[in-house]
């Protein structure tokens, strides 16, 4: 492919330079350059650069963003991307994820990133920026042509069309109020502004008419120091409504489960209210809700019938505006500061009438009667939104009948137009133009398309999808045949595109079931057995049962499963799908060492292969291949080329992020995971862990009560996030709270076995150690009330009936460190002495060094402490602390080893050391568990 003719290069125009455009061709030329494609871009936009397009074009440095810098990456796979870009931008200056940057600075960032991604693709990509306005479109024989302003011709194999906002509709003025030199009716136009920021003896007011974030940026510059001082600013609009203002803080967004919202537009916005409603009530804002509900957005909007949809543009889209387009923080105070001078007034009013004054300047009479003298009125109504009224000639050409056939057909209330998944659909319902488009143009199918946030998703897709047109990577039939990218005999294909030999009814119940693993839901194994119905010779669907059924505790026959996988395979399967079958078999003859290794040598071959990846990266789900904390980094990241930015590996990337300590970079991956894909367990629960980490305690618990009652309603493994809310509670020293979560969502028979050991037995220990039992060691040791952290608190619920529900071999015979760690915690906790000797004796034993050597010291430490033998508990746990790592899980997990420790410490009367590894853990993150038991000590007489 790299050697290909300049000649026989594939050709792509893309109309429109803005955001859109320049975001399409940064794909392209990163898509071009990995696939080592040559490729030939022409960019059509009269602009004189690229990146910049209206909204980024503005030189007003006052002009923010309204997005903060975390939702601006132009790379969905790296939401840190432009961060670090205004990082380096400014050195030493203060920039961070939630930083509003100026629009300015993010045209000179769009610019730069595809100057880059021209440059790192090795020469593959040829652009040309030609400064012309397209004005029409044809089918050629083989691609199509854009006809253009001047009169040329250019063919494309594809063409994009990425023409962004119409322009501003002035169509309510009065023709008085057109044909005045005082009226502009549009302030994006280059230097429109600078006319009334000279004008020094005319008239002071100036009228602004709407009341959006236009006018908030019109606001901005016409009232800054360059302006004449006794500047006054009337803004009018029909509601007479400001839009909102972000949060002075970051808050995660508060995703709804909408599948059972009903599909009419009173049911819908019943429901939104009352996420509205339930959202504000728990975290005492609304935003959350907001920007949660703005990842389903176009989910509802399908719902809706056109009726439906013209009603809510009619009567709803000026209150979501309000809400969902917000200012920037520091914006919001200077409108603030203004309204309160007297600066700025915000009415609801209609102009009637507009006279020219004898020196200048407009008499403007408003609907409510009154009248008013101005020196300019601004038109700030924002884009005319029906492209069928704007006489703009690329879109009258698009849908203008050819033949009986318009290019276009215009979607919901003209804005935009219908498409499949970006392609264009033309008056007969067909696709067959090589014509994609997005942004704006696509406000009629989706109604929210106009932000970066949603822009970059479809300019990745669009220029993925141009580029698998326009040179279709070629495929491997099941008989081992090559042929070009669409093909009628193609098998169909798993969610991450890997071929399967089963029929398509089979491989869409596979897919399902694939994809509530990658979700980390439940009920998988009932999919993935309905796929095994419909086609009993679809091997690997049998080795995914078994594979569950062996390491993620699904209901399976594990050994049926292999025995049908491999009859199967034998008659039908490719070499991806036999390796599979032969990995899970050496899997469940021995997980860790020929099968770890057999597996890491098949995702060598296939790292797509979804199945084999959760398999090897310990998660909540799977043990995974390894215990040592590098060597799953090591595997996440190298999986990096092979997945992009699939939600499902920014999901895991996200865990490995956090578990880095690298919790900006792990929030906001999570959050972009998320975003695409609310029910992503993984995203959560990395998320969660962020949140942990860093001493959101509060907020933390109500995104994941939010999220485990919405989204995660089918969540597998619920009782972990119960789990890790519970330790949210038990850091806000809300003991009442952990009490009532365990009884509903951790105690037997809520939770049994396995996870019965890890989450609820470890939380018993937990809140004995830091509550009941810490008082009672505190104050034996300082004698006296002062001590107390919980005074009055009561014991915590019995640790038996968690270990009645654990299967015993567990707990006398557990094979993993992680496991024997948690068996032996949960011995503690029942203050058996004897099982805690026979689990240490069998850790002894292991062939595993990481359980004969740091759980076997555990199980001795945890004996000592049972016996009151507090220096020897002392000792031992300090000894094995700092390779506590290598027993696998999560930090947070891993702390009851700590919290021990603190606990023996304070049994042991060494107060000065507990109080020492308090501090350094507040150091790290606030907790007022912590606090309270730090003063507990310090106020207790021992060491006053
Ligand atoms: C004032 C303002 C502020 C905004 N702020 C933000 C923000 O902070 N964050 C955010 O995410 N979004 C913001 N937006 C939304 C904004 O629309 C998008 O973020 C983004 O700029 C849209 O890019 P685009 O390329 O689709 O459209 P545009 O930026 O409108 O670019 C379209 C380009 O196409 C060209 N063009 C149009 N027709 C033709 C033709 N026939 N032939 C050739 N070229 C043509 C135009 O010259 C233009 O350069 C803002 C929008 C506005 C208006």
């Amino acid at each position: 492919m790299a050697t290909m003719s300049r000649r026989s290069r594939p050709s792509v125009i893309v109309v429109g330079a803005g955001a859109a455009g320049t975001l399409v061709a940064v794909h392209l030329a990163r898509t071009a350059g990995r696939r080592s494609l040559g490729l030939d871009v022409t960019l059509i936009d009269p602009a004189d650069r690229w990146g910049r397009g209206v909204a980024f074009g503005t030189s007003d440095d006052q002009h923010l963003l309204n997005v903060p810098a975390a939702g601006m990456s132009a790379l969905p796979e790296e939401p840190g991307h432009f961060l670090a870009w205004l990082q380096r931008d400014e050195p030493g200056g203060d920039a961070t994820a939630y930083s509003f940057a100026s629009r300015r600075q993010y045209g000179r960032y769009l610019d730069g990133t595809l100057t880059d991604a021209l440059a790192d693709g090795l020469g593959e990509l040829n652009l040309k920026h030609l400064r012309a306005r397209a004005v029409g479109l044809r089918r050629a024989a083989a691609g199509s042509l854009v006809v253009t302003s001047d009169g040329r011709e250019l063919r494309g194999d594809a063409v994009v069309l990425a023409t962004g906002l119409p322009s501003s509709g002035s169509h309510w003025a009065t023709s008085d109020l057109q044909n005045s030199a005082f009226f502009l009716p549009d302030p994006w136009a280059p230097g429109a502004l600078d006319v009334i920021r000279r004008d020094r003896n005319g008239h002071p007011g100036v009228l602004v008419v709407g009341t959006g974030l236009t006018m908030v940026d019109v606001v901005l510059s016409l009232s800054d120091g360059a302006n004449r001082p006794d500047r006054v600013i009337h803004a009018v609009s029909r509601h007479g409504r400001l839009p909102k203002t972000h949060a002075p803080e970051f808050a995660l967004a508060a995703i709804p489960e909408i599948s059972q919202w009903g599909d009419s537009l009173p049911e819908l916005r019943e429901q939104v209210w009352r996420h509205l409603s339930s959202v504000t009530r728990a975290t005492g804002d609304w935003r959350p809700a907001m920007d949660g509900l703005r990842t389903q957005v176009a989910a509802l909007w399908e719902r809706l019938t056109e009726h439906d949809r013209a009603e809510f543009l009619a009567r709803d889209a000026s209150a979501w505006n309000v809400l969902r387009h917000r200012m920037a923080p520091s914006s919001g105070v200077v409108l603030r500061e203004m309204r309160a001078a007297g600066r700025l007034t915000v009415a609801a009013n209609r102009i009637v009438a507009a006279e020219p004054l004898p020196y200048g300047g407009l008499l403007v009479t408003f609907a409510d009667g009154t009248d008013q003298n101005f020196g300019w009125v601004v038109n700030c109504t924002g884009p005319q939104a029906d492209m069928r009224l704007l006489g703009d000639p690329l879109y009258d050409d698009l849908l203008h009948p050819r033949g009986g056939v318009s290019a276009a057909v215009a979607a919901t209330g003209g804005m935009g137009v219908r498409t499949a998944h970006g392609r264009l659909l033309d008056s007969e319902g067909s696709t067959d133009a090589p014509v994609w488009t997005l942004g704006a143009m696509r406000r009629g199918e989706l109604w929210e398309s106009t932000a970066v946030p949603e822009i970059r998703s479809q300019a990745l897709a669009v220029a993925t999808a141009v580029l698998d047109e326009v040179a279709p990577l070629p495929r491997r039939l099941a008989d081992g045949r090559v042929v070009s990218g669409r093909h009628p005999v193609a098998r169909p294909r798993d969610p991450l595109g890997l071929p399967l030999s089963t029929t398509a009814e089979a491989a869409a119940a596979y897919n399902a079931g694939l994809e509530r693993v990658m979700r980390l839901q439940s009920g998988a194994d009932d999919l993935l057995r309905e796929a095994t119905r419909l086609d009993p010779d679809f091997a690997i669907a049998h080795a995914a049962l078994a594979m569950l059924g062996h390491e993620a505790g699904a209901d399976a026959d594990v050994k049926a499963s292999l025995e049908a996988a491999r009859k199967a395979v034998r008659k039908r399967g490719d070499d991806r799908e036999r390796s599979l079958i032969e990995v899970v078999g050496l899997r469940v003859k021995d997980v860790r060492r020929a099968g770890a290794q057999a597996l890491m040598a098949h995702i060598a071959d296939h790292p797509r292969d979804v199945l084999a990846v959760s398999a090897a990266v310990p998660t909540i789900a799977f043990s995974g291949v390894t215990d040592v904390q590098h060597e799953a980094w090591d595997l996440v990241e190298g999986l990096a080329p092979a997945y992009g930015d699939h939600w499902w590996y920014i999901s895991l990337l996200a865990f490995t992020r956090q578990d880095q300590s690298r919790f900006d970079d792990a929030g906001m991956l999570a959050e972009s995971a998320l975003s695409c894909e609310p029910s992503s367990g993984h995203a959560v629960h990395a998320q969660t862990h962020v949140m942990y980490e860093t001493g959101q305690h509060e907020s933390g618990r109500v995104w994941l009560d939010h999220w485990v009652t919405e989204s995660g309603r089918s969540a597998s493994h619920r009782a972990h996030f119960s789990w890790h809310a519970a330790l949210h509670e038990l850091s806000l020293g809300d003991t009442e709270a952990v009490r009532r979560r365990y009884y509903s969502q951790l105690a037997p028979p809520t939770v049994t076995g396995v996870r019965a050991l890890i989450d609820s037995a470890s939380l018993l220990w937990r809140w004995k150690l830091t509550t009941s039992d810490w008082d009672g060691a505190v104050s034996a040791f300082g004698r006296g009330e002062a001590g107390a952290v919980f005074p009055g608190e009561t014991q915590p619920p019995p640790v038996q009936p968690v270990l009645d529900a654990v299967d015993p071999v567990l707990l006398s015979a557990p094979q993993t460190p992680f496991v024997a760690l948690h068996a032996s915690i949960a011995l503690a906790a029942a203050g058996d002495v004897a099982g805690l000797v026979e689990l240490g004796r069998h850790c002894r034993h292991s062939r595993d060094a990481s359980v004969r050597t740091i759980v076997a010291t555990v199980c001795d430490a945890l004996e000592a402490a049972v016996e009151g033998r507090w220096n020897d508990a002392c000792r031992l746990l300090e000894d094995v602390l700092p390779v506590l790592v290598r027993v696998g899980g999560s930090a947070a997990q891993r702390e009851v080893v700590e919290e021990t420790l603190l606990f023996s410490l304070v049994n042991a009367g060494e107060a000065e050391r507990a109080v020492k590894l308090l501090d350094s853990r507040l150091d790290r993150r606030t907790s007022l568990l912590d606090d309270r038991r730090r003063s507990s000590l310090t106020l207790a007489p021992v060491i006053a």
